[in-house]
Formats: C-alpha cells, sequence, structure tokens
C-alpha cells in the first residue's frame, strides 16, 4: 500500500510589514499609502515616482484600468438612484435633469477617479502585486 501524495501549496508571500486595508485607506485619502504623510499622486493621476515624506515610489505600479472602472461603478451607483428617487419625487422638466444629471456625474468622475487611483495604488502596493511586461525584441 503505498502513502498517499501530498501536496503542499504556499500562498504568494505578502509583504509582511504591510496593512492592505491601511494602504487602501491613505491610498484613498490621496496620501502615500507606505508613510500616510507624502502624496500617492504627482499631478491628477500620474503616480508620484518617490514619495517627498518616506522616498517609496509608485511609478512602477500598473494600475491599468481598475481605477476608472471602479470609479464608473461607484458614480453610477450614485447617479442612477438619485436619478430615479428625483424624477419618482417631483418629476422636474426634461431640460432640467439633462442639464443637471451630466454635470453631476462628471463633477462626481473627476472627483473620485484619483481617489480611486491611489486605492488602487495603495492595493497594489500593499499586496506586492507589480506589473511584470514582458517584451520581445525584435
Ligand atoms: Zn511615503
Amino acid at each position: 500500500m503505498s502513502d498517499p501524495i501530498v501536496t503542499t501549496i504556499e500562498p504568494a508571500a505578502l509583504p509582511a510589514d504591510r496593512s492592505v486595508l491601511q494602504a487602501v485607506l491613505r491610498g484613498l485619502r490621496g496620501r502615500c499609502p507606505a508613510c500616510g504623510e507624502g502624496r500617492v499622486l504627482r499631478g491628477y493621476l500620474t503616480a508620484t515616482p518617490a514619495c517627498s515624506a518616506c522616498g517609496e515610489g509608485y511609478a512602477h505600479l500598473s494600475a491599468d484600468d481598475m481605477p476608472p472602472w471602479l470609479t464608473i461603478m461607484v458614480v453610477g451607483h450614485i447617479v442612477v438612484p438619485l436619478l430615479l428617487l428625483v424624477e419618482q419625487a417631483w418629476h422636474p422638466a426634461m431640460w432640467l435633469q439633462m442639464a443637471i444629471w451630466p454635470a453631476v456625474t462628471v463633477a462626481l468622475l473627476l472627483l473620485l477617479l484619483p481617489r480611486s487611483k491611489g486605492a488602487v495604488l495603495g492595493l497594489l502596493w500593499a499586496t506586492g502585486a507589480e506589473a511584470r511586461e514582458e517584451r520581445s525584441e525584435p
């Protein structure tokens, strides 16, 4: 009789001293996920190459499409119920709704997009999920 085959799968090692929740919350506030003091973004959406307080860099992290996707999802879940609620309650004129809702949507998108990017950079940094692009040279 043979012994059963036992396979152990080790989870990927997370950076030991990085709290995912803390890093995401700091990124959401626009702060450096590592120290919470410096800024995670330089300008509107560019990841800072080095935090002004601790020197941690985020420019090598690739958030890709997740910040806009997250922003659209959140804004959609805010604007659509509000629109329906206002329509049900007050029936405002169509021209008024056509003036208000696109402006509210764009304002929320512009407000939340950098926060989403900061949160995603915090998540990537805390989990050690760094972009690995493999390019073949011609
Ligand atoms: Zn920092």
